[in-house]
């Protein structure tokens, strides 16, 4: 534990919309803090597309240790398509801070608020509250610079799966349904999403699920196909619980799940690892909207509200958990009563009316 009642984090404002969502959502912790009685010190780092053009540098090696340091990471969208390297490959300090810091878990919410839009008609889709983990440090990733290209002729890449990491993976998605049961007061299952039936290595991976699994009897523990799975989760996204994955296909299940969920604007994001852990909205820094101050705000809420809850279980301490309870229930209630919403959502307002919706309804 690295602190007691004060907690450390690390921002990182970020590029485009980034730091328009940022400074709301200081504020809104800011006051979940004065309503728990903690205390939250700030520390804004540089990093991001726009240091990068001024510096050279898009992740400075100061920031990830101030970073390793704090207790926890809350990060904007960073990125701009109009500032590449000299290759022509953007900077991804996200995903550099994910290796950094041995960040395994993508952690991937995907719920649905009563009253938000959605492309799926039925109403049960409304019951849907499940989360992605995505593992982010291996998989078809482990290798992802050194793919070959050979006489033209063919391409090979490699997928890796550990023991270690896959049993702190799986430790992780059982903890986690523990603590979900708790929370709604119903019994927690994991399901395993590979392609067991025709690669090895996912073999491997169902195997050390399947041996992690009985030292967790009170959580339900089943496997599904990755093809099957993606069908399922527009059919009936309401039946899933925590759902654990290699990393390729949660990058491409993540998407599915905000797809179903109708916005980006809504989707957070958490990378656990160890010791670290990232926040941030699944959403990048929106160029094409940044600047005009209409940016829904409600992803980097939810993720500050992910990262509480994180420190909730990291340090005992139960009162950010009620912290992280007033972001989501406040969000759910402006989501519901459905006058104010920003344009994604249907709705007309601006960031400013939505974050103070939120905001009036956590200082209630
Ligand atoms: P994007 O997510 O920024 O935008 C996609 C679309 O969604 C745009 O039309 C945008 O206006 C809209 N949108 C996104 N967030 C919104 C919000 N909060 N409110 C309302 N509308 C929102 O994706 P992109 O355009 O592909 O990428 C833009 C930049 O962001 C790129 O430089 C990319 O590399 C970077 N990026 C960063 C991250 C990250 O930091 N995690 C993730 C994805 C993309």
């Amino acid at each position: 534990m690295k602190s007691n009642r004060v907690y450390r984090i690390a921002l990182f404002d970020g590029d485009g919309i980034g730091p328009e969502i940022m400074a709301p959502t200081r504020s809104i912790l800011d006051m979940v803090a004065e309503r728990i009685g903690r205390k939250l010190e700030f520390d804004s780092l540089p990093a991001g597309a726009r240091h990068y053009a001024e510096t050279g540098e898009s992740l400075p090696a100061s920031s990830i240790a101030a970073a390793r340091d704090a207790d926890a990471i809350l990060l904007s969208a960073m990125g701009l398509p109009n500032i590449r390297k000299k290759d022509g490959t953007e900077i991804t300090p996200q995903i550099d801070l994910r290796f950094a810091l041995g960040l395994y878990a993508g952690v991937r919410p995907v719920k649905l608020y009563a009253g938000q839009p959605t492309p799926l008609a039925d109403p049960r889709v409304f019951e849907t509250d499940f989360v992605l983990i995505r593992e982010s440090t291996e998989g078809l990733f482990a290798h992802m610079h050194e793919g070959q290209v050979v006489d033209n002729s063919y391409a090979t890449e490699t997928l890796r799966i550990t023991r270690a990491t896959s049993e702190k993976l799986f430790d992780f998605a059982f903890r986690l349904a523990q603590r979900r049961a708790v929370k709604r007061g119903i019994p927690g299952r994991v399901t395993c999403v590979d392609k067991a039936n025709v690669f090895r290595s996912f073999w491997f991976f169902r195997s050390i699920f399947e041996e992690r699994a009985k030292a967790f009897p009170d959580i339900a523990a089943d496997s599904a196909y990755v093809d099957a799975f993606a069908m399922w989760m527009v059919q009936k996204p309401w039946e899933f619980d925590v759902v654990v994955t290699e990393n390729m296909f949660g990058d491409i299940l993540s998407d599915l799940g905000a797809g179903i969920m109708g916005s980006l604007g809504l989707a957070p994001s958490a990378d656990i690892g160890d010791e670290n852990a990232v926040f941030q909205p699944c959403h990048g820094s929106a160029p094409d909207i940044a600047g005009k101050g209409i940016a829904n705000p409600l992803a980097m809420f939810l993720s500050a509200s992910l990262m509480l809850d994180w420190l909730a279980g990291e340090h005992d301490d139960a009162a950010l958990g009620e912290g992280a309870a007033i972001i989501d229930d406040a969000v759910s209630a402006v989501i519901r009563e459905g006058t104010i919403l920003t344009g994604d959502l249907g709705g007309t307002a601006n960031t400013k009316q939505m974050s103070d919706a939120v905001m009036s309804r956590v200082a209630a």
